[in-house]
């Protein structure tokens, strides 16, 4: 079952939220797709979806009541605030970590004594 690709986003094609898949052939804007994804070492492939959180009014047009991107639109809503977080929590993990190293040394220390 598809789900969205981009970081954070838990939408699938079962949730209310409609997907769509990247314009693989249109290389200028699939380009910016990615870019704006943010994710790296990724590939897009005709499985990739992306829902429509990630878009702007601008970017749909309602085609027989179903919702449509528009020839030009570029995803540009991502929740990077998360991706933000995560990094600084593994940030504090490696602080973390140093402080148990210096205290192994210090009990180290004491043991030569
Ligand atoms: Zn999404």
């Amino acid at each position: 079952m598809p789900s969205c690709a981009a970081l954070n986003c838990t939408s699938r094609s079962d949730s209310q939220r409609p997907l769509f898949c990247f314009p693989l052939s249109d290389r200028k804007r699939l380009r910016q797709w990615v870019g704006n994804l943010r994710r790296r070492n990724w590939t897009p492939n005709k499985n990739s979806r992306l829902c429509a959180l990630h878009f702007e009014e601008g970017c749909f047009t309602v085609n027989y009541g179903r919702k449509r991107l528009t020839s030009t639109a570029v995803p540009t809503i991502f929740n990077l605030s998360m991706l933000y977080k995560s990094r600084s929590t593994q940030e504090k993990s490696r602080n973390a970590q140093v402080i148990c190293l210096w205290w192994l040394e210090d009990m180290r220390v004491d043991l030569c004594w």
